[in-house]
């Protein structure tokens, strides 16, 4: 088994992963590795699999069976939140964001707690907050934002500032799902800076469908194909292969 992969340290390692849904198998059998500060991007038609691969790193649906190894954890036997403090930070399709909130405090309430480094003294640990909010703003193009309430921000900006919000929480992978889906030309590539900006110390497991924006950001492509991989490999690799072609890109 994997005896070509023993030899390295996957951040996240899936193996033989499967879920059956009344017995269609949306993920069927799915082996793939990310490495360390690797951005990986999947692709593939709709319905091949895709946000499901996700559903399951994150918690959300369970496997049945095969394994999803994080940091040497099986995250299999875990639930949501203790994925979440296991490192994984998830954006679904539709932002969920809180529209009354400012920018500002929809970062704020995003801010982990129980990190007692400073302990009992909340004007010490306010100001870390402070810091920690606007350093963030500031990566997600928002620091001029920080006071407007979430509702009067563009599609993009929301996008942004759910992006903010997990990173605010330090992730070691981050999963989104489309993330520049009804983005403007000059929103996408933006993120797409955010995305190459923001991977030191971590991964970034994105699926698009844009290949534009895929190109600029992916290290690895996975394409997937009814649960499974159909290729793996560079932008350049992928996108040439008759099979990809076949049943994605020439559509
Ligand atoms: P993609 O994101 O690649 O478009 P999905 O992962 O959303 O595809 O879906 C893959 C397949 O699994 C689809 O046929 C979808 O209808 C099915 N599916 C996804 N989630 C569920 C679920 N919770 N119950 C039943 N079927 C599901
Ligand atoms: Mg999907």
């Amino acid at each position: 088994m994997q005896i070509g992969h023993l030899q390295k340290d996957f951040l996240l390692s899936v193996e033989g992963l499967t879920v059956s849904f009344d017995g269609f198998k949306a993920v069927n059998n799915l082996s793939f590795y990310v490495d360390e500060d690797e951005i990986r991007v999947i692709i593939g038609p709709n319905g091949a699999g895709k946000t499901t691969v996700l559903d399951l790193i994150c918690g959300k649906t369970k496997a049945s069976s095969g394994s999803i190894q994080f940091r040497g954890k099986e995250l299999t036997k875990l639930k949501e939140n203790q994925i979440v403090q296991a490192g994984i930070g998830r954006k679904f399709q539709t932002p969920s964001i809180y529209d009354d909130l400012t920018v500002f405090e929809n970062l704020e309430i995003s801010y982990p707690r129980g990190r007692s480094v400073f302990g009992a003294l909340t004007f010490n640990r306010d100001k870390a907050v402070r810091e920690r909010v606007e350093e963030v703003a500031e990566m997600v193009f928002l620091a001029d934002r920080l006071a407007m309430t979430a509702d009067l921000l563009s599609h993009g900006q929301k996008q942004w500032l759910e992006i903010g919000m997990l990173l605010i929480q330090d992730p070691d992978l981050l999963m989104l799902d489309e993330p520049v889906a009804g983005m403007s030309v000059s929103e996408r590539v933006k993120t797409a800076e955010l995305l190459n900006r923001i991977i030191k110390g971590r991964s970034v497991l994105v699926i698009e469908h844009d290949m534009k924006f895929v190109e600029d950001i992916a290290h690895k492509v996975t394409v997937l194909h009814q649960g499974q991989v159909l290729a793996e490999g560079s932008m350049n690799a992928v996108k040439t292969n008759p099979k990809v072609i076949e049943v994605y890109l020439g559509h």
